[in-house]
This record gives C-alpha cells, structure tokens and sequence, in this order.
C-alpha cells in the first residue's frame, strides 16, 4: 500500500464562502418559502444549517439550536449560551442575529416569538414552516407545544431545490472532491486485490480519500463477486478471489462538498460475458450523460441510461435510480428517476450511475458526478477512465 499524501493533494483550499454567499442563500430560503406558501423555515443543525450559515456546532445535543427564515425578517439564530461564542464565528453570523437561551429558560419559549410573527397563517392561527428532515423529535415537539396554531412540513419535500444549484465556489470544491476521488481510484489499482478481505480494500480506500484531502469517508464499498450484485453491500470478510469482478464506489467531503465515483474492475483476465456487460454499463453511463442538455427533466437522464440497458436485454437486473443530487451531502436532492419531471438547470451536480446486477454471480456499476453547464450541456467531475481495470 503507497502512501501517497502529498502537499498539492491537500493543499488546494478553494475560494472561502462570505458572509454575502450566506446571506443571498437565506434571502432565497425566504424567497422559496414564500413561494411555498411557507410562514418560513426551521432549520436544524447538520446540512441545511452548514448550507445557509457555515455554522456546524462541535455536537448536536438536547439543547436546542436553531435558525428561523422567515420572508421579510431578519434571519435569526437561536443557541445555547454556551456555544454562542462559537456561532458568532461562523461565517455567515453576520448575516443574522443570533438569540441565546441559558439552561433553565425554555428554550422553546425563546424560539416561539420567531415563529409566531409569520405569514401566511393557516386555519390552525399559526404559521407552516418547512423544518430540516434532520431535527430532532424532541425539538420539533416542544415547538408544536409552545405554539399549538403552527404546522410543519419536511423541508425537502416542499423546497426540494433549495441546495440543488450550486454557485461557481460550490461547483469549485465538488470539482476538487471529484479529482481526489479520482487520485484514491488511481492509487487503489495498485493495491493487491486476489487473497484480501474486501474490508482491507475499503479500508485503503478508506485512507486514500483521506490522504487526497477528505475530511470525511461517507462510504467505501468492495462488492467482489456475488457480492457486487448487491447495490447496497459495503464491504465484507469475504476474501476476494481471481476471478472476481469487483465494484468499488466510495465517497466523502472534502472542504464541505462531496465526491462519489464508482468503477468496476476485474482480477484478473474477465469471460466474455463480464466484459459485455461492463461495455453495456458503460455505454448506458455515456448514454445518461449525453442525456444532459437543456430543457430536459431529471427523468430523462435516468431513461436514457435504462434505455440502453433494457434494449441489451439486462432492463430487470438495473434495480436503481439512475443518479441522485450532491453537495453539503452525497445523497440529496434532485434524484434521476422516472417521475421526477423537474428540470435539470445549470449548476445542478448530480450522479449518473447505472448498473447490472446478476444475482448471485457479479454486479456493475460506472458512476460518475456530473454537472449541468451555464451553456446547457453536461460536465463530468471524474475523469478516470471507464475501461474495465485488471487488477492483480
Ligand atoms: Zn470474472
Ligand atoms: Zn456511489
Ligand atoms: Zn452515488
């Protein structure tokens, strides 16, 4: 196993988001609420929170957090006294105010007022907020109580677009997650594969993401053999064997903004039938990418992938949706699946990973992350080549 961190690898610190990157993302909150027919929104700490403010509290405990948008008011922070002083660095506190509760006041009491100025009202007397899928019960509950008129919807089923397009800075870090992924593929080739454990493999993949950069593996799967014709199976004990082909999809954050590729290799020389169906894979990743061109709906990607894969005969072992968003995560919004009729527009960063899985004998998967360009055509974040790899 190379070591293989080095200074360019890790040193390549994009652009740093401002104050006004922050505030323009509140001020379309609100906007999008308003759309909505939203009183505003509720957001908890983890993505949505890091997305709007670049605040990310060192733990998400029982005490409450959280940022109140509502269109026509000034966003407003509410923390813990305790962990004020780390807020107010976030880069994006000066485009709010910020509210701290001391243990012993109700914290719900501190937040009620926030909400309890919102507009429009529903036949309730309260408000409808969108509130971050995240947040927790427990604070979700204790507002409901303080303030029995308001409603609550899950924040990415009415504004599922809210983080789908992404500024140039954005596009900046996916482009470097997606090239360190690619510098861990690189290296993870010359790795021995016949006689290791896929847990061995997934844990060099594990470090190669770090050494190039990532501060955070989100998943590092090694399906050898029957096991790669499970989309959902990480890594095992199983011992990879000669013979195997072998899928290898992983992914993390790096400065704030994700990566996710996956290849499928071979130890060893492949038969003739796992080099069609990897040719056939690849030929339906082409087809989803050729897919992205202006005017055209999340959907249409995912049919243009199938299509090759259900012409070739293959259609009932292509078990997924084709692709799904990227960014403060790997898995969000917008999902390349039939029905999704919303547009694909500029800015937008989303997988095209299609696949083959033969129960019981061998699965694959090309994925890579693709954005949609100002000029309307797509853009791949990972260039490593889709040729099936021999590894020994
Ligand atoms: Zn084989
Ligand atoms: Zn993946
Ligand atoms: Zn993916």
């Amino acid at each position: 196993m190379p070591t293989t961190a080095s200074a360019d690898a890790v040193g390549d610190v994009p652009a740093p988001f401002t104050a006004d990157d922050y505030r323009a993302r509140m001020d379309r909150a609100a906007a999008s609420a308003a759309d909505a027919g939203l009183a505003g929104v509720v957001v908890a700490p983890g993505p949505d929170l890091v997305y709007l403010t670049g605040y990310q509290p060192t733990a998400i405990t029982e005490r409450l957090t959280v940022l109140v948008i509502a269109p026509g008011q000034d966003p407003v922070l509410v923390v813990p006294t305790l962990e004020a002083p780390d807020a107010e660095k976030a880069v994006g506190a000066p485009a709010l105010t910020l509210r701290d509760w001391t243990d012993g006041k109700d914290p719900y009491a501190v937040t009620a007022p926030l909400l309890d100025r919102g507009s429009p009202r529903t036949k309730s007397g309260g408000g409808r907020f969108g509130v971050s899928d995240n947040a927790w019960a427990m604070h979700l509950l204790g507002l409901q109580q303080a303030l029995p008129g308001t409603s609550y919807v899950s924040l990415t089923e009415a504004l599922p677009m809210l983080r789908a397009v992404k500024d140039a800075h954005e596009l900046d870090r996916i482009a470097a997650a997606g090239a360190a992924a690619d510098r861990a593929y690189g290296e993870i080739l010359k790795v021995r594969f016949a006689g290791r454990r896929e847990t061995e493999v997934a844990a060099d993949l594990a470090r190669l993401l770090l050494d190039f950069g990532h501060s955070q593996v989100d998943f590092t799967v090694v399906g050898s053999g029957p096991n790669g014709a499970n989309p959902h199976h990480e890594a095992g004990e199983r011992v990879i064997e000669r013979g195997d082909m072998v899928v290898l999809d992983f992914g993390g954050l790096k400065h704030g903004y994700g990566s996710d590729t996956t290849r499928t290799v071979h130890v060893g020389e492949p038969t003739d039938e796992e080099r069609r169906v990897h040719d056939l894979v690849r030929e339906a990743q082409q087809a989803g990418f050729e897919a992205v061109r202006s005017g055209i709906a999340c959907q249409d990607v995912d049919r243009a992938a199938r299509k090759v894969i259900t012409d070739a005969g293959y259609g009932e072992y292509f078990i997924h949706r084709t692709g799904h968003g990227i960014g403060v995560t790997t898995h969000e919004p917008p999902y390349m699946i039939e029905g999704e009729e919303r547009p694909v527009v500029p800015g937008m960063c989303f997988s095209v990973e299609p696949g083959v899985y033969l129960p019981g004998r061998f699965g694959v998967r090309i994925e890579d992350i693709v954005t949609m360009t100002e000029d309307g055509t797509g853009r791949r974040f990972n260039a490593t080549p889709h040729e099936m790899a021999i590894v020994e």
